[in-house]
């Protein structure tokens, strides 16, 4: 059963926490906030209405500082059985502050299945006052042992008021605050030049265009077609491309993250795009 994370933070004056989460939903950014708001509401020390954020224990947390936090994020494209293991040895002894333990898993979809099998084991026996958070925004990803063991939280996603400055990026992300933050750290302006330069060779049949649109990196093609597929959202609504080209910028998408030439990916895609419609303009 899912739950909002309202409902969630209404458990802990209660003492009725789950000790094994699954955050989901919205944004790394989004859940990462709510994880540490749960550490502090866990460990607030001040008086009245917690967390108080002034207290020694809000302090280290607010900081960084706080030894009973533990924060674990894939070391390169996956989350391996050692780093579990170096996080196991960590949980089993006495917290520090004689608090509460918060462990955040981040990209929790990365973790492998010995890894998985190794953090199961931990929730089968779960050290005292220790809540163990995995966060992920493919839900689907983690496997399906660990899934069905934890107590899952859904995070809905902004909305378009909540970035009023930014609207535009907001829009061109499709509401989607991950890529909204990756479209802004390379400037919503360079973005959208490179989804025209794609339309453009589209439109007009022209693969030279293709060559206008490199130098572009790994990352950034994978940017372009995640906006790309976006944009095209509202033509696969009005029928003037086949659904299917979506599910082939997906496929794209995986390709390159496998470690294909992502130039040869993105050319394939591009004849695709062709032949699958979607070259009116409009
Ligand atoms: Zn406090």
């Amino acid at each position: 059963m899912s739950m909002n994370y309202a409902l969630l933070k209404k458990a802990v004056p209660e003492g009725k926490l789950a000790h094994f989460l699954l955050f989901h939903g919205s944004g790394a950014e989004e859940r990462y906030r709510a994880v540490l708001d749960l550490a502090l509401v866990l460990n607030c020390r001040g008086d009245g209405e917690k967390p108080c954020g002034h207290c020694p224990a809000c302090k280290k947390i607010l900081s960084g500082n706080h030894p009973d936090i533990h924060m674990v994020k894939p070391f390169k494209a996956s989350i391996g059985i050692e780093q579990v293991l170096t996080f196991q040895s960590k949980i089993y002894r006495k917290t520090y502050e004689g608090g509460f333990r918060v462990c955040l898993m981040e990209e929790a979809d990365k973790l492998t299945l010995p890894a998985a099998n190794a953090l199961l084991k931990i929730t089968e026996e779960p050290p005292e006052n220790t809540v163990i958070i995995l966060s992920t925004s493919n839900a689907e990803g983690v496997i399906g042992t660990l899934r069905s063991r934890a107590q899952t939280v859904y995070f809905s996603p902004p909305n378009e008021g909540e970035w009023k400055d930014e609207i535009e990026v907001f829009r061109l992300s499709g509401g989607d605050p991950d890529l909204a933050r990756l479209i802004q750290g390379y400037g919503y302006q360079q973005v959208r030049n490179w989804i025209e330069k794609y339309l453009k060779l589209i439109y007009s049949g022209d693969f030279l265009e293709l060559f206008k649109l490199f130098p572009l990196e790994k990352q950034e093609i994978l940017l372009l077609l995640q906006v790309l597929a976006h944009t095209l959202k509202g033509m696969v609504a009005a029928k003037k491309i086949s659904p299917q080209f979506l599910y082939e910028i997906g496929a794209a998408i995986e390709m390159i993250r496998r470690q294909a030439n992502s130039r040869l990916v993105l050319e394939v895609l591009a004849i695709k795009h062709i032949r699958l419609g979607g070259t009116e303009i409009g």
